[in-house]
């Protein structure tokens, strides 16, 4: 039987304590989908084959430069608390389903490549300094790696690249036009030195896509990387807003992946 640390009453340890606060919660609450609420698992099924309709990501502007970008499902629905527990609530668990998430929507923008078995490289937006100081985790890198893990399970070469990060911090973003939020954004990223593994193809990583301001200044400062004559800088989201569509008209039913994929070309 394993004894506690020294003879001292449990009481007299707030660490210990509230480690086992934390364990006993784990173990006498039920978890609940963090998409619907439903007891059970982390994600339920429902709620995860949201996440399972790979498209590409149209923003309502398309920004010069966008790079081809796959969203495994719509930030919408049970998607946008499930996205939110992992980012703003500390959900880290679900790194596993939003990760497996993400390794598909880098399996379907892959597709696309002239060399489909091409390795890929997964490089994670950097989070703000600020941002980081707020959350004490860079949850996108944790998707990141869990997405790298699920698609070397599936046999897809693939691995994490640091090669950006944050400098200084980006104006608020408030007023500025579409133009002036992209220079913004740029202008904090930059390239930091990491090796390549030839003929890998660059995948930029991200939660969610809006406006596609963050993912175009990414792709902009890790073009010089790519080959030339080579893939383009490709993106892979968990998530793309939906366009707003017109009043009086409903969304229509996903699009298969390779419709859309086929629609768009497979890059630019
Ligand atoms: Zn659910």
């Amino acid at each position: 039987m394993r004894a506690w640390p020294g003879s001292r009453p449990v009481g007299t340890l707030p660490a210990v304590r509230t480690g086992l606060a934390a364990a006993l919660a784990d173990l006498l609450l039920p978890r609940v989908c963090a998409g619907c609420g439903v007891p059970g698992a982390v994600l339920c099924r429902p709620c995860a084959s949201s996440l399972a309709v790979p498209h590409l990501a149209q923003p309502r502007r398309f920004p010069a430069g966008f790079p081809p970008t796959v969203a495994a499902g719509r930030y919408a629905g049970p998607v946008r608390p499930a996205v939110n527990a992992f980012k703003e609530h500390g959900r880290a668990e679900l790194a596993r389903p939003l990760g497996a998430a993400l390794a598909l929507a880098v399996a379907a923008v892959r597709s696309g490549l002239d060399d489909p078995g091409a390795p890929v490289l997964l490089v994670p937006v950097p989070s703000s300094a600020a941002a980081l100081r707020a959350r004490g985790r860079d949850h996108v890198r944790e998707l990141a790696a869990r997405a790298a893990t699920e698609l070397r399970a599936a046999g897809v070469p693939a691995s994490v690249a640091r090669l950006l990060r944050r400098v200084g911090r980006a104006r608020d973003s408030a007023g500025l036009t579409a133009a002036e939020r992209r220079a913004n954004l740029a202008g904090t990223l930059r390239l930091r030195p990491g090796a390549l593994p030839p003929g890998a193809a660059l995948v930029v990583v991200d939660d969610v896509v809006t406006s596609g301001a963050t993912l175009t200044a990414a792709a902009g400062v890790l073009a010089p990387l790519a080959a030339p004559g080579g893939p383009p800088v490709l993106a892979a989201v968990v998530a793309a807003t939906p366009r707003r569509t017109p009043r009086g008209t409903s969304p229509g039913k996903p699009h298969r992946a390779r419709d859309r994929l086929s629609g768009q070309g497979g890059g630019d």
